[in-house]
């Protein structure tokens, strides 16, 4: 592994219950004093940094932007050198933000939208509201230049909003990417999954032939550039294999780091940052991370999360 891509989870807590993310059990928020603070996400950055280049870094949560003075950890991060920090969002407050984010030298965002129509947004978000994301990407239309939107396949949902997500997405200069459901809330696998596949095929049927873009080196993402919109586009399968061009890894909210989203393996670096703090330990101890990423070749496992996906931030 020559970079390490990390997703930063800044906090649990979301101002949306969205019905596939949201898990099937009850979620037990983390305590506020087990959160780690914006000094101690930059100590883990910076002793990464002793060992391996950082190739990007993403925020995610539950919902980044609830967290207070977000901004303030984008600045510690470019501080750092880090040339590529990015923040996935709902959009619910990016108006306020996106400002204040690209002034702290934010890069990039990506904002989940699964649909335009406002009362299906609503059914699917539970505390959402349509309108407010909409003004946010707007907003942040004139700060960023690289805007992506999330999509994820939903049978039964997601096939009536492909066509205006697409052209949405075109008229704003907008990437769009479709996500591949996976088995953590209410939407199940087994009467939900919508295959990346299906929306390819029916895209290239109705609006021509997609053009292989090259991968980003940061994700998953197979990109495809469609000429007749003007849009680039890209597809991510959760049901494939791709660990074996995988840098990435989770710090969670509450300080652990986990190698997959797929698999439940964690490694706590609470008890090194509270309490005695051994600088020298603690980065032993992300080398050791580093060299079993590097090592183990993670199989998906068929059972997926078992954590919630607002704790390890998809
Ligand atoms: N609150 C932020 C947001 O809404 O973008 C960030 C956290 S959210 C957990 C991060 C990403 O996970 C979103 O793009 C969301 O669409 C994706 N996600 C959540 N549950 C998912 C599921 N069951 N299958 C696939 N993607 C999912």
């Amino acid at each position: 592994m020559d970079s390490l891509y990390l997703r930063i989870s800044v906090t649990d807590r979301c101002n949306y219950a969205c019905r596939y993310c949201i898990p099937k059990s009850q979620i037990r928020y983390i305590p506020h004093e087990e959160i780690l603070t914006y000094e101690e996400i930059e100590k883990i950055v910076s002793l990464f940094l002793k060992i391996i280049p950082i190739s990007s870094i993403r925020l995610t949560g539950g919902e980044p932007l609830l967290r207070k003075g977000i901004e303030n950890l984008v600045k510690k991060l470019k501080a750092l050198d880090i040339k590529d920090v990015s923040i996935t969002t709902n959009g619910y407050f990016l108006k306020e933000k996106a400002k204040v984010l690209k002034e702290a030298g934010l890069d990039r965002i990506n904002v989940s939208l699964d649909t335009l129509n406002e009362e299906k947004y609503k059914r699917l978000t539970t505390y959402g509201d349509l309108s407010k994301v909409l003004e946010g990407l707007f907003e942040a239309k004139r700060y960023f230049s690289k805007i992506k939107l999330n999509t994820v396949l939903i049978k039964g949902f997601t096939e009536e909003e492909i066509d205006s997500l697409l052209r949405f997405a075109a008229e704003n200069n907008f990437e769009i990417r479709f996500i591949e459901l996976m088995d953590i809330g209410i939407f199940n696998k087994k009467d939900h999954f919508l295959p990346v596949e299906f929306v390819k095929s029916y895209i290239e049927k109705k609006y021509g032939k997609l053009i292989s873009l090259e991968r980003n080196s940061f994700g998953p993402a197979k990109r495809y550039f469609l000429k007749s919109l003007n849009l680039k586009l890209g597809f991510i399968p959760t049901s494939h294999n791709f660990c074996n061009t995988c840098n990435r890894l989770r710090l969670s909210a509450d300080g652990k780091i986990r190698l997959c989203l797929l698999n439940d393996l964690s490694y706590n670096l609470k008890p090194f940052l509270r309490g005695a703090f051994d600088e020298n330990k603690l980065l032993e101890f992300l080398k050791g991370i580093i060299k079993i990423k590097e090592s183990m070749l993670l199989k998906l496992k068929k059972d997926y999360c078992k954590e919630n996906m607002v704790r390890i931030g998809g």
